[in-house]
């Protein structure tokens, strides 16, 4: 019944069987036998209508995954607001690696390479927690070291010298706001194939 590169039963001397199979092929051992049976054959990709093979520990195929992924990221374009540029802080490029780029080079990219779609950005500034630089800065004191310092109001009086630093010092990151999109079609040149 077993063919050359199914599971074979293993038995101990006296006839018993061992509980466990072996794989010819790959000379596994387990006590599965689905899995024995398996493990040296090609798994289908899992995506209903699709029967190409997958990698090893995959269940979806290659294929099948760049494809989800692409209509996860058109689902989330499609759903954005469009924004005028005039209205977008930075900008940022889901299709060049999630670049942040200004108005200008958006526009410069639009026009030479085709690429189209930006997102809007939104600043966040930056801000430093007193707890997190007392406690960091105590860690290999004593015990209640920590403790005690915010009873004595050392992170309060920490945080009011680093909100002002913040104030004066203004720094900021953008972060990706998928809920607002610019499309810079209407700029790139019609040879560019862009549909
Ligand atoms: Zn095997
Ligand atoms: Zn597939």
């Amino acid at each position: 019944m077993q063919t050359e590169a199914k599971a074979i039963e293993l038995f101990v001397q006296d006839g018993t069987p061992a509980g466990v199979w072996y794989c010819p092929k790959c000379k596994r051992v387990g006590g599965d036998l689905e899995m024995v049976e398996q493990c040296c054959e090609p798994i289908i990709c899992s995506v209903e209508g699709c029967e190409n093979t997958c990698k090893k520990h995959w269940t979806v195929c290659e294929e099948c995954r760049i494809r989800r992924s692409q209509e996860r990221c058109n689902s989330v374009w499609n759903k954005a607001a469009l924004i005028e540029l005039s209205d977008a802080q930075h900008l940022l490029c889901p299709e060049d690696g999630d670049r942040l780029v200004c108005h200008d080079t958006a526009i410069t990219m639009a026009e030479e390479d085709g690429v189209t779609r930006f997102y809007d950005t939104s600043e966040t500034p930056l801000r430093l927690h007193a707890d997190a630089i007392l406690e960091h800065a105590v860690d290999d004191w004593y015990e209640d070291a920590y403790s005690e310092l915010v009873l004595a109001g050392a992170v309060e009086s920490l945080q009011k010298v680093l909100d002002s630093w913040c104030e004066e010092n203004p720094h900021s990151c953008w972060f990706e706001d998928n809920a607002r999109k610019v499309d810079l079609s209407s700029h790139a040149q019609e040879d560019n194939g862009v549909g």
